[in-house]
């Protein structure tokens, strides 16, 4: 909550006006093999021993026949598993309560008006229009004034380009060239479509493998968003739509919104005395729900890196590069999901199984079927535990684990973990079902 403390946004005033739910993680179902489901939990399993993972004191236990399920060890999943919810309490030191992460599920458009507020309560000048035209330096070639459709004149010195796909500023205007990443992130298209909220929002958000694609479920405390992603070579707008349909728990309440896509990046994101933010930066499919993530990290370095009229190169330079490696780094783990899969029941799945991945992904693969060993790179979005999640939960087995491990002695490891999964089944079942949470600090007038 960082940006939001800077903000000084109150956490239930956001949840209210977003609609939104709390968020522990996400149930991936079909992705490793038809009939299979796991939940990527934010947060950890266990707790480090010896200056090691737990997950390597689990595979040795598992390897003797003496752990029980790896979710057993994660209060994210535990929680999620119960409908349960609360706020981490860091006064319990010692219990997993301390440990909650979780994320939202809110309105997209709601949080879009409630950002605009803010800002224009904290004194931005708005000035709505349709830019028709954008004029460049002829010394420099730098944006130097945009056009809007009534003829106004908008003149700046630094532009961020928000403009969505079409990158307007970025590409439009500059041409400054896009990555395409199409060939490991194949799903170019989705279609959306709210329905009814049915029952009370569980915590955590669903993402089904269908044949060409998945199927997003997100519960909001006002009505449920769906989606369908999937791959045009293998799959129509019309067939992708009924699969949708077919997939909603509740009557629909929208008509259905188609969009394309390609997966990549801009080749700069910052050019000139542009930046771009959001889909003019890039695009990288909702799996892991990272788009906003990736939208708040880059105004972030954009602070650290804010420009004066000189235009720093090895300013612009080092924004770009950190920019490229974070977005490296999702492609890598969301690639991870379509890659590590037993699913042959498809053409799509069999060339997603069957694709050449990026080396850094094939190489971290590679470590931890040796090993069981995950490295966290620079601070990237997602820790250990993610990665373990969707590598376990995908059935990628390592072979070994850290030796460090092996040094515990067998009763005692035993005893340890028995402790540890009791623990979170204890800390679960003093947790607040979801939705008694929301009614108690930030739930919408539903009437
Ligand atoms: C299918 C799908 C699912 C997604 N799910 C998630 C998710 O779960 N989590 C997440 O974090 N992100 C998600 N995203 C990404 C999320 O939608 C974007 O991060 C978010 O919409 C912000 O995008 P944006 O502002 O860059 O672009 P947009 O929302 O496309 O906004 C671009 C704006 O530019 C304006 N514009 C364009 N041309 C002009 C012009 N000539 N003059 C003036 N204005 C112009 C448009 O009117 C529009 O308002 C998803 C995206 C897609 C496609």
């Amino acid at each position: 909550m960082q940006s939001a403390q800077l903000l000084g946004i109150d956490e239930n005033d956001f949840v209210r006006r977003t609609a939104a739910t709390f968020k522990l993680g996400i149930e991936f179902v079909d992705w490793g093999g038809l009939g299979q489901r796991y939940i990527h939990p934010f947060g950890s399993y266990g707790q480090e021993m010896e200056g090691v993972h737990f997950h390597h004191f689990w595979y040795r236990q598992a390897q003797a026949g003496g752990a029980l399920p790896l979710d057993r060890y994660s209060i994210g999943v535990g929680a999620a598993r119960a409908g349960k919810f609360q706020r981490p309490d860091p006064s319990l030191v010692h219990s997993p309560l301390a440990t909650i992460a979780y994320a939202y599920q809110f309105d997209a458009a709601l949080y879009a008006r409630y950002l605009r507020e803010l800002a224009e309560a904290a004194g931005t000048l708005r000035v709505e229009g349709r830019i028709v035209d954008v004029r460049l330096n002829g010394e420099s070639g730098h944006v130097e004034t945009l056009l809007l459709d009534d003829g106004t004149v908008v003149a700046g010195d630094l532009f961020i380009d928000c403009s969505g796909f079409r990158g307007l500023l970025i590409e439009g205007a500059l041409g400054t060239g896009y990555d395409d990443w199409s060939s490991y992130l194949p799903c170019d298209r989705a279609v959306a479509r709210a329905c009814e909220r049915v029952a009370d929002p569980i915590p955590y958000t669903r993402a089904t493998a269908k044949a060409a694609g998945w199927q997003w479920r997100i519960p909001l405390q006002s009505r449920t968003g769906n989606g369908h992603v999937y791959c045009s070579d293998h799959i129509d707008d019309d067939a992708a739509l009924r699969v949708l349909n077919a997939g909603l728990d509740g009557k629909p309440i929208s008509e259905p919104n188609f969009l394309r896509f390609k997966a990549g990046v801009r080749r700069k994101a910052w050019n000139r005395n542009v930046v771009s933010l959001g889909l003019a930066a890039g695009f990288l499919e909702p799996l892991e729900s990272t788009s906003i993530h990736l939208i708040q990290s880059g105004i972030a370095r954009l602070l650290t890196n804010f420009p004066d009229k000189r235009f720093n190169t090895p300013d612009i330079d080092y924004y770009n590069r950190r920019t490229r490696i974070e977005y490296e780094q999702i492609r890598d783990f969301l690639v991870l999901h379509y890659k590590a899969t037993d699913r042959d029941d498809s053409a799509f799945w069999n060339r997603c199984r069957t694709m050449v991945v990026p080396a850094s992904l094939e190489q971290r693969i590679a470590i931890f079927r040796e090993n069981a060993r995950l490295y966290r790179e620079d601070s990237e979005l997602f820790s250990e535990t993610s990665w373990l999640a969707v590598l376990h939960g995908q059935n990628v087995v390592p072979r070994s684990h850290h030796p460090i491990a092996d040094l515990l002695p067998p009763d005692e490891l035993a005893a340890r973990m028995t402790r540890i999964a009791a623990a979170m089944e204890g800390s679960v079942a003093r947790m607040p079902e979801h939705q008694v949470f929301i009614d108690h600090y930030c739930a919408i007038d539903r009437r």
